[in-house]
């Protein structure tokens, strides 16, 4: 089995501020795993680093086999590496339509661009009915299924999700979930960024985790 996401040992610091030290995870391919752990623990860097926003200082990032460590983060979407971030950031003026279109924006063929946004539609009906409504009037738990549609149309191999339950409710993170249990279910591998513990170790398969830039 090919691994979809190694770290090793990766190290990042904002000035003095040493946001992981030294930390190590796995994630196989078609697997989904949970990476856990409280406020400012440092799991949004983590994905950061993987993704290119933040520099690694010290280690090593690999994926599919490929060195990726502070690879340029339009290179990693260009790989199918994705990353949903914390807090939705859609765009609120824009339609669900433009919204989807726009993770399509590293793929060239319009064609295959539009039977994603289909494919993610028929997965959320929620989002087909209101893809003419600006995306800042859907409800939060809506809003953070766009942002994750929208990172599906980018064909991701790999998706790392950045607290998709943070400020939904209870009934709303169950959807969030079963959606990631879909995507999981169509081969990709996912990194699933959660404080909720219960909701995420109940699809990942596995989980980390993250105390103070360690892996406890
Ligand atoms: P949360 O669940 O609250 O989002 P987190 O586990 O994602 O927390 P990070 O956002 O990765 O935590 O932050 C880890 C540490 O790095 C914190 O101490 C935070 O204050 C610090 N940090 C994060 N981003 C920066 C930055 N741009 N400049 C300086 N320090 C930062």
């Amino acid at each position: 089995m090919t691994t979809a996401l190694l770290v090793e040992n990766l190290s990042v610091a904002y000035g003095r501020v040493e946001a992981l030290r030294g930390i190590s995870l796995r994630v196989e391919a078609g697997e989904t795993v949970s990476l856990l752990g409280n406020n400012g623990a440092g799991k949004s860097t983590t994905v950061a680093a993987i993704s290119g926003i933040a520099r690694a200082s010290g280690g090593r990032v690999s994926a599919f086999g490929e060195d990726i460590t502070n690879a340029k983060p339009w290179d990693l979407v260009h790989r199918g590496i994705i990353h949903v971030p914390e807090g939705r950031r859609i765009f609120p003026r824009l339609t669900v339509q433009e919204n989807l279109q726009i993770g399509g924006h590293a793929v060239k063929d319009n064609k295959l661009i539009a039977s994603r946004i289909a494919e993610v539609y028929d997965l959320l009906p929620r989002l087909a009915e209101r893809s003419n409504q600006q995306g800042g009037t859907l409800s939060g738990g809506e809003q953070q299924m766009l942002a994750i549609g929208r990172g599906m149309i980018a064909g991701p191999k790999l998706l790392m999700l950045d607290e998709p339950s943070m400020g939904l409710a209870p009934l709303m993170v169950a959807q969030v979930m079963e959606l990631v249990r879909s995507i999981s279910a169509q081969g990709t591998s996912v990194l699933l960024i959660e404080q909720n513990a219960r909701s995420a170790l109940k699809v990942a398969s596995r989980g980390y985790v993250l105390d103070s830039g360690l892996i406890a």
